[in-house]
């Protein structure tokens, strides 16, 4: 695609780096049949080629963002099945990340829409305000229907709607220190405890350290460790963005010269893929660079590290496992194979759905904020997953979880939970009640 930066313009880091993602871009379209809003919606505004033709003449044109550029963009899930079928490798990635950092910077939201931003910005990061807000929600519970009229507060709707019917207790490993392998030790790593998902679903984590602990491997949870940052980034918010990676590359660069570290474990593939790409976020600042790049090297999903430790094949069960897998898992981290030959080699049967590239609509805070979008989407994935009829759905990212549970009576689980049962652990609560022989 031809661009007309100026010289001056392209003095500009970020405007430079999406110029060079523009020039890639062929005008193809293969982009628009797989992406999630171009099916959903059918408007070419609503597709990837769509969207970087918006997002071109916005940053050409040095203009603030307008109305129609922010609807189409805050449409926009970031699942990246665009990336995975574009033949030219555009780095959308990259380009709505600046596009959305960009409308944050010159756009005036209408005030109900800053105001849930705003708040979801302020407590989805942060556990505690987070546990807190989920209590609040099941007194609010009963409101949401009457809420979903109002336009302005449908995203409150969602969250009523998304809000579990029951808090998880805390993990009895949410404590900082570190958790001693059981058996004959041959790594070290540290394990992301994360924001929303120990608040949601601690039994996921808590999965990984048991498993990882009996397959001899020593896990660190350190002190200080904050939310990824994905949740804010996703919004434009880039310098609280920025200050999450910092304060978490703090924390591990300090583990890494104390004791080493084979690898920092992510058991949520949307905060993976973010840290993955911590040192892209911060390759400009000179004081974070090097370390950063270095964290992102070694972070790891813990589906990829666990496929590193050779584990024994297991006999037969009988349990349909259907894999759903995340978007940010296999459009963001292009882990598309691990997850499914652990749970084959763990004795599983793993059949996977139809569209299983199309987006479920969880994509972070998109299911309370794009809430007609994402029902559909949601609806799509729950109709493909329950054609193959399975006794359990796994995926390896608690957005999902939380999102396809509302849809189906299935039980969901973490890959990890059903792997740690398969290799000594317990059975997990949610298949209690299934025949299981
Ligand atoms: S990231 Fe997903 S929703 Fe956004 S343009 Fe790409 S395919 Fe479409
Ligand atoms: S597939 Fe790639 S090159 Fe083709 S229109 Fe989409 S982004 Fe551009």
């Amino acid at each position: 695609m031809q661009t007309n930066f100026t010289p001056a313009q392209l003095e500009d880091p970020h405007v430079a780096e999406s110029e060079k993602i523009l020039r890639k871009c062929v005008h193809c379209g293969f982009c628009t049949a797989t992406c999630p809003t171009y099916v959903t919606l059918g408007n070419e505004l609503d597709s990837p080629r769509g969207r970087i033709y918006l997002i071109k003449d916005m940053l050409e044109n040095d203009r603030p963002a307008d109305a129609e550029v922010v609807t189409h963009i805050d449409r926009c899930l970031s699942c990246l099945a665009c990336t995975t079928t574009c033949p030219s490798g555009v780095d959308y990635m990259h380009l709505v990340d600046h596009a959305r950092a960009h409308i944050e910077k010159t756009y005036q939201r209408p005030f109900m829409n800053r105001l849930t931003r705003g708040i979801l910005a302020a407590v989805l990061p942060y556990p505690g305000r987070f546990r807190l807000a989920l209590r609040l929600a099941r007194i609010g519970r009963p409101l949401a229907g009457l809420l979903r009229r109002n336009p302005a507060l449908k995203p409150f709707a969602a969250m009523l709607t998304l809000a579990p019917r029951r808090i998880p207790a805390r993990s009895a490993y949410a404590v900082s220190g570190s958790v001693q392998p059981v058996a004959e030790k041959r790594g070290r790593v540290a394990i992301l405890s994360g924001c929303a998902q120990p608040v949601l679903d601690p039994a996921i984590n808590d999965a990984a350290i048991r498993l990882l602990t009996r397959l001899g491997v020593e896990v660190v949870l350190p002190r200080g460790e904050v939310c990824c940052g994905s949740l804010v980034h996703h919004m434009g918010r880039e310098e609280q963005a920025l200050a999450s990676a910092r304060a978490n590359i703090d924390v591990w660069t300090r583990e890494i010269e104390a004791g080493g570290l084979d690898a920092i474990i992510i058991t949520a593939s949307g905060c993976g893929t973010t840290i993955k790409d911590y040192g892209h976020m911060l390759r400009l600042d000179k004081a974070y660079a090097e370390k950063a790049a270095h964290v992102s090297a070694l972070a790891k999903d813990i589906t990829e590290y666990l496929a590193t430790l050779d584990l024994p094949k297991q006999m037969p069960r009988a349990l349909a496992v259907t894999y759903h897998s995340a978007c940010s898992m296999q459009h963001g981290q292009k882990i598309t194979m691990a997850p499914k030959l652990l749970l084959k080699a763990a004795g599983f049967t793993v059949r996977d759905p139809a569209e299983g590239h199309l987006c479920c609509g969880s994509a972070g805070t998109y299911n309370i904020l794009q809430s007609d979008i994402s029902d559909a989407l949601k609806a799509r994935k729950v109709k493909n997953i329950e054609a193959t009829r399975p006794d359990v759905i796994a995926t390896g990212n608690i957005g999902c979880m939380t999102q396809i549970a509302t849809g189906t009576a299935t039980p969901i689980l973490h890959t990890v939970q059903l792997l740690d049962w398969a290799y000594g652990g317990d059975l997990p609560e949610k298949l209690r009640h299934l025949p299981l022989g």
